[in-house]
């Protein structure tokens, strides 16, 4: 006998749900209900859901599978940012972040095992791209999430794991059943797609209308510098950059957009670098993360110093710039921005580690 494998049940958005209450000719008023009750109230059994029709009940038992990835481990930091090693069916592990904060919980999803992209001074980059994920294990991850702190974390950013323009098709799927008012309800304002800069990718989201903020990995003010740290500047140089982040701004008034400068000892946080900066923050008039490095071992950057990064954000400042340092959560569980490891990457990174010491 064929094998049939079942369909995700955390991957059927609304419009899924409202073509299988046609199909089974059930009112579609029960879309609402599964929305309601298994996305937004975070219901894990849907045989407790109440006035379900047996039939709906029936194709989604026979059809659908509901299980979560497992935790494989979870690991709490000093700072009460928790990182969690999630298991998907195919057995890759990914790992999803919980980001204590003051008075809300902001977590980190992964949208692929691994990363294309190429970053250089990432530690998940080493390990290249493995898959896509897919949307239902994105929404899993937000499920697991409510599952450990019971309730949904208050935002989501797609910083983990992977570049989410990447995997195009499944992030957008997902921020619109994370913003379903029907559904999960997430403000759009609480969800933002991190990019390493996909400039068509960018622009579909314009296209698209997108229901989030965006944050773009600049890290550099000039093309030398930037292509030597972000290999992707070569296909989408800088110009191209700013261009479709000026577009993105100018379509989207009520959306924001954050740049993120992760600082790097000698490489980019010279007082050249800082002149340029300016202007190109005024152009886009949007506030700045500066993130001091989280060096790894093998890595071959610095953290700058701190009166370094001070320069950075109070000079921006004067200059009326929102220049924020974010001091990554987390660090002495690997769960800072740009250590996400799963076993995989800790192999390359001591691969990288020997190339270091034998170099
Ligand atoms: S920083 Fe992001 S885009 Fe760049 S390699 Fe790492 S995971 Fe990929």
């Amino acid at each position: 006998m064929s094998h049939i494998p079942l369909q995700p049940l955390y991957g059927l958005d609304k419009p899924q749900l409202l073509q299988l209450c046609q199909q089974l000719g059930v009112s579609e008023v029960h879309a609402n209900t599964i929305n309601g009750k298994v996305f937004r109230h975070a219901e894990f059994d849907i045989e407790h859901i109440p006035y379900f029709p047996q039939k709906l009940l029936h194709w989604l038992q026979q059809h659908t599978q509901a299980d979560l990835p497992a935790i494989v481990s979870q690991q709490q930091s000093t700072d009460g940012t928790q990182k969690l090693l999630l298991r998907m069916q195919d057995g890759r592990d990914v790992e999803s972040v919980l980001i204590q904060g003051t008075g809300r919980i902001t977590q980190c999803i992964s949208s692929q095992v691994g990363c294309a992209i190429g970053c250089k001074f990432c530690l998940t980059a080493t390990a290249g791209l493995t898959r896509n994920l897919t949307t239902s294990e994105m929404i899993s991850q937000v499920m697991v999430a409510h599952r450990t702190l019971g309730q949904y974390p208050r935002n989501i950013v797609l910083m983990g794991m992977g570049e989410p323009l990447h995997n195009y098709a499944h992030v957008a799927q997902f921020v619109q059943m994370l913003t379903d008012p029907q559904g999960m309800a997430f403000s759009p304002r609480r969800v933002t797609i991190s990019t390493a800069g996909l400039v068509p990718a960018i622009a579909r989201m314009i296209d698209d209308d997108l229901p989030c903020s965006l944050a773009v990995s600049l890290n550099a003010t000039t093309d030398s510098v930037r292509s030597q740290i972000m290999p992707i500047n070569q296909k989408y140089p800088l110009a191209s950059l700013l261009n479709v982040m000026q577009q993105y701004i100018q379509s989207r008034k009520r959306k924001r957009i954050f740049v993120e400068y992760v600082m790097l000892a000698g490489i980019n946080d010279s007082l050249d670098d800082l002149n340029r900066l300016i202007p190109i923050m005024k152009n886009l008039n949007s506030t700045i993360n500066l993130l001091p490095f989280n060096p790894f071992p093998g890595s071959g950057y610095q953290r700058p110093s701190e009166e370094t990064v001070n320069l950075f954000r109070d000079t921006l400042n004067a200059e009326g710039i929102v220049a924020v340092v974010r001091e990554s959560k987390g660090q002495e569980i690997s769960a800072a921005c740009g250590l996400l490891k799963t076993e995989v990457n800790q192999r390359a990174a001591a691969k990288m580690q020997q190339r270091s010491v034998v170099s």
